[in-house]
């Protein structure tokens, strides 16, 4: 599971990066965001962080929502472009919503959403197990 959001991580920075070089501006180096799990199941889906350039998963999201995190990966992923594109644009803004609706093509990406934070808490244990899985792997260096 920690593989398949890793790989959905891939796929839209390399969309983004494509983007940028293609339509954007071929002089601006897109800088890969690095990814970052928790398996906190607050009222976040996701997080990005533009002074670390990080993007951060809590695993209970994916856990409960399947392959639909992908929007939520998509989402973080275009944080990270539009604040190194425009660091001035808005958050939420319309350049973000270029990006998430047009560039990346979720036409009714919306920013909020109201998961209910009671069933998400029932997927922590399985997410603390799964960090602590990936975390041993890491020790090991087999990934
Ligand atoms: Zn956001």
């Amino acid at each position: 599971m920690l593989k398949q959001v890793e790989q959905w991580h891939n796929k839209w920075c390399d969309w983004l990066d494509d983007f940028i070089i293609n339509a954007h501006d071929a002089t601006l180096e897109f800088k890969k965001p690095t990814l970052e799990f928790s398996s906190r199941g607050g009222n976040v889906a996701g997080k990005y962080f533009p002074t670390r350039n990080v993007c951060r998963y809590y695993l209970p999201y994916p856990l409960m929502l399947g392959d639909r995190y992908e929007e939520t990966v998509m989402h973080e992923v275009c944080h990270s472009a539009a604040h190194q594109i425009f660091p001035a644009a808005q958050w939420h803004g319309d350049f973000f919503h270029y990006l998430t609706r047009v560039v990346c093509g979720y036409p009714n990406h919306k920013t909020c959403h109201n998961h209910n934070v009671r069933i998400v808490k029932q997927y922590i244990k399985q997410a603390k197990l799964l960090l602590l899985q990936h975390q041993l792997l890491l020790l090991q260096g087999e990934t």
